[in-house]
């Protein structure tokens, strides 16, 4: 699977120490043995050797992305990646993405300045989990303080450098989660048009913390109604599930006449992502990274027969747990880390976002069909057998 595989996404973790303290931080809980280890700079070469050399073989317009723990606090390993892959960059058309949590951003804006002529392979995630108050609530400095408002001043001062399209704002959604939509609008209004809602993963301990499944629901309707409200004003954004579903509807759509060839909609871990931790081990994603069961090896020594059994493992659970489900083709099945995380098991999916996202798809179907009145009967079907529940 591997070798008929190229990976789309490398994510690449420099570090796991943090300059915040966020209540909810899967770093705490990962079993990790290597918070204040940073990436040396053997690793790095071991990295860029394996991707020039097809090692790991990256798909043309691959993205990788620097996430942590905090990659501003090692700007001189992004720095060494861009110099010694630099032609690659270029040729290949990688997109890189960087992902902070934006509360130091000096070493960040000095590698932007530096690397100008990547500039526009470069796209900036940026942690914001909505307005002050909500924000403030867990994602606190070592101090305990808010973050929030040094956040959004270092947003505007990333807005003065880079275009807007070239930053998205990833909010995590908890308990304390409201009027979500409402924090889109006024970040939209600055010209953002990418937004990534994920729902908090913590263990059964923290399970306070996570939102409830009828708030999610609540918030997904009001973030879709926006959504087709500023289609219609043709000012689009982009939100990550909004987007992945309305993709698969289309799809499937368009190719119903020969629906067999639908490519089948799994969590692409191991297969065309995989993540790489600061010691140069390798996992199936970044949430994995700390779990030694699903530690894949080094780089230069991946096991592969291991990634062929974690990926079955998810597609068996997926297919016991869904196979009767009209939406197979176009719901994502949720997050196979907070199968592991929450039910420690990655082939458990919890039941209580199923019904969740059932509505939120029947929801999207609703809403395009009131601009799209041709679409295809099958989804017509669709909303007839599993009946409208939101309504
Ligand atoms: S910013 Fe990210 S890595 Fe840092 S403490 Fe918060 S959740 Fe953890
Ligand atoms: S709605 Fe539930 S049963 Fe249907 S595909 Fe999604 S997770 Fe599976």
């Amino acid at each position: 699977m591997m070798q008929k595989s190229r990976l789309k996404h490398l994510q690449i973790l420099p570090t796991l120490s943090c300059n915040m303290n966020c209540d909810y931080c899967y770093i705490k809980f990962a079993p990790m043995t290597q918070i204040n280890y940073k990436m040396s700079n053997d690793t790095v070469d071991l990295i860029v050797e394996s991707i020039r050399q097809k090692k790991l073989q990256l798909s043309d317009n691959a993205t990788i992305t620097f996430l942590g723990g905090e990659v501003t606090l090692c700007p001189e390993i992004i720095d060494r990646f861009f110099i010694k892959l630099h032609d690659n960059l270029k040729k290949n058309k990688y997109i890189i993405n960087i992902q902070t949590n934006g509360l130091e951003i000096s070493s960040l804006i000095e590698i932007l300045r530096k690397f100008k002529d990547i500039l526009p392979q470069i796209n900036i995630t940026i942690s914001i989990d909505g307005f002050e108050k909500i924000h403030d609530f867990y994602r606190k400095d070592k101090n305990g303080n808010g973050t929030f408002k040094r956040i959004q001043k270092n947003l505007i001062m990333l807005l003065r450098l880079l275009h807007p399209s070239k930053i998205t704002i990833q909010s995590t959604l908890t308990n304390k989660t409201k009027n979500i939509h409402n924090f889109i609008k006024t970040f939209h209004s600055y010209g953002i048009t990418k937004f990534q809602l994920v729902p908090v993963i913590t263990p059964p301990s923290l399970s306070h913390m996570r939102i409830k499944p009828t708030n999610y629901l609540d918030e997904y309707i009001k973030v879709i109604d926006y959504y087709f409200e500023c289609l219609k004003k043709e000012n689009p954004f982009t939100e990550d599930l909004i987007s992945h579903y309305l993709y698969r509807i289309l799809s499937l759509t368009n190719i119903l006449t020969n629906p067999t060839n639908f490519p089948e909609n799994i969590c692409p871990i191991g297969v065309s992502v995989l993540a790489i931790d600061p010691k140069g081990y390798v996992y199936p994603c970044s949430m994995f990274v700390g779990f030694k069961d699903y530690c894949l090896g080094r780089i230069d020594n991946i096991d592969k027969t291991k990634v062929e059994n974690i990926v079955r493992k998810v597609i068996q659970g997926r297919r016991k747990y869904c196979r009767n489900c009209k939406l197979i083709n176009i719901c994502d099945h949720g997050c196979v880390a907070r199968n592991l995380i929450e039910k420690s098991d990655i082939a458990i999916f919890p039941k209580e976002y199923c019904s969740i996202k059932r509505n939120i798809i029947l929801y999207i179907i609703k809403k395009l069909s009131s601009i799209l009145p041709n679409l295809n009967p099958y989804f017509q079907h669709i909303e007839k057998e599993l009946s409208l529940q939101y309504l």
